[in-house]
């Protein structure tokens, strides 16, 4: 008998290749279920394919044949690696196939803030023709300071097309990346730093304790009026309340955001009443290429463990746990 695989996606939403390759050796159970449907078939699954759903104790007690948690994505705060390591229970991510995609969509944000793309669109479909307004100057990237905070996979990305745009770039990161800096001459700076020089700063650090509320009232104050704020990392870095007071007080110019505290933010969340954001319902990973790579990746991992093996992609926290190399597939 087939061994079960519950998806938290729709099928229409995982990639083809990627249900072949699963096929042979496994039941794949997609979204929507019921509150029945899905009762039933975590208590049966040896492998979680997951999107944003909260990983904790409370559903592990209800999945006792769970090997593998293969979060489809690089963030993986919604999982409690502790509680699936104690069970033994591996957990993998799709670092590195993602990063070209969501520093796009950055970089889309970007320009659409500065060049003010929406407002454009909105201007030639509804007052342009009739000749009674101008249409209000961008602000051009060449020479002007990108900020990145988390200077990682994705942050890396980010700063290479900024590269390419001929801006200057800043970083704060954990960790110094001397290579970058030569590669890129990009400068090292501390975060309140960056926040002062900065035209643009984008968001790029993981949400953990310690980075959740890290950009609130008083880094937003050391910001310049004329900044824009991109976050296509976590909504929950940035103190949302604050932003919007900001936004509305006209004390930043703008912000694009990809992330929110809450998804899908409400109808009625004072965040869609302002004219100075540029907003993305978490699409930074979606194309179809990268989507098709995504389920791929993780269809390789949950196929290692059905197999007996240490799955690639393990999550940092548990690679020195996991890893035994001579059976890393
Ligand atoms: P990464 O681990 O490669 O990079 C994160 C960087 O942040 C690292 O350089 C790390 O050293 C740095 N960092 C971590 N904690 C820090 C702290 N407290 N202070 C300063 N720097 C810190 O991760 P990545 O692949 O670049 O992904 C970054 C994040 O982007 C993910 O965690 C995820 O939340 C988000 N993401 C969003 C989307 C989307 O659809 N919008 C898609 C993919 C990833």
């Amino acid at each position: 008998m087939k061994v079960k695989v519950y998806v938290e996606l729709k099928k229409e939403h995982f990639h083809k290749d990627a249900i072949d390759v699963l096929s042979d050796i496994a039941d794949l159970v997609f979204e929507p279920l019921s509150d029945e449907e899905f009762k039933k078939i975590i208590a049966e699954a040896s492998a979680a394919i997951i999107g944003l759903k909260r990983i904790d104790e409370e559903f592990l007690a209800k999945a006792p044949k769970l090997k593998i948690v293969a979060r489809y994505g690089v963030g993986y705060d919604n999982i409690d690696v502790n509680a699936c390591t104690k069970r033994g229970i591996y957990v993998t991510y799709t670092p590195d196939v993602l990063s070209d995609a969501v520093a796009d969509l950055t970089f889309a944000l970007i320009l659409s803030l500065t060049r003010k793309i929406c407002k454009a669109d909105k201007y030639v479909r509804t007052e342009w023709a009739k000749g009674e307004s101008d249409f209000p100057l961008g602000v051009d990237l060449k020479g002007k300071n990108i900020g990145i905070i988390g200077m990682g996979r994705i942050g890396y990305q980010v700063a290479k097309r900024a590269y390419a745009f001929g801006m200057n770039i800043l970083y704060y990161s954990r960790t110094r990346k001397k290579d970058i800096e030569k590669e890129l001459n990009a400068k090292f700076t501390s975060l309140d730093e960056l926040l002062k020089n900065s035209d643009i700063v984008s968001i790029h650090v993981p949400l953990n304790e310690k980075t959740k509320g890290m950009i609130g009232e008083r880094e937003l104050s050391l910001m310049k009026k004329s900044a824009y704020l991109i976050n296509t990392s976590r909504g929950a870095i940035i103190d949302q309340y604050a932003l919007i007071k900001f936004l509305k007080e006209k004390r930043i110019e703008g912000a694009g955001l990809d992330v929110f505290e809450k998804e899908p933010i409400p109808l009625n969340d004072p965040l869609l009443q302002l004219d100075n954001v540029v907003l993305t319902p978490h699409i930074g990973s979606a194309t179809i290429e990268t989507r098709r790579a995504m389920a791929m990746s993780v269809a390789e991992s949950v196929l290692s463990v059905l197999k007996g093996k240490v799955p690639k992609n393990l999550v940092p926290e548990q690679v020195t746990i996991f890893s035994r190399k001579e059976n890393i597939n």
